[in-house]
């Protein structure tokens, strides 16, 4: 498991993904907003906790998708 699965996995075991989605986005002059509290150097917007963000936010759509999908496979 690299470094961005593991990340990733701890936003979906946690319920973090949508947090993140919310905080860290462009503040106008194309940094992150959600990062200005940690970094004197402010990261350009998309930072790589809101890539990571993105990528579960994918990740919880396609295992919800499962979800769904398995009642009706059980009951055919
Ligand atoms: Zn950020």
């Amino acid at each position: 498991m690299n470094d961005l699965a593991e990340i990733i996995a701890f936003y979906l075991a946690n319920g973090l993904t949508g947090r993140i989605l919310a905080a860290h986005v462009d503040d106008g002059t194309g940094h992150c907003a959600g990062c200005a509290w940690q970094q004197a150097a402010q990261p350009i917007y998309p930072c790589a906790l809101r890539y990571s963000a993105e990528v579960a936010a994918a990740q919880e759509k396609q295992q919800s998708a499962r979800v769904e999908l398995s009642p009706r496979a059980e009951s055919s």
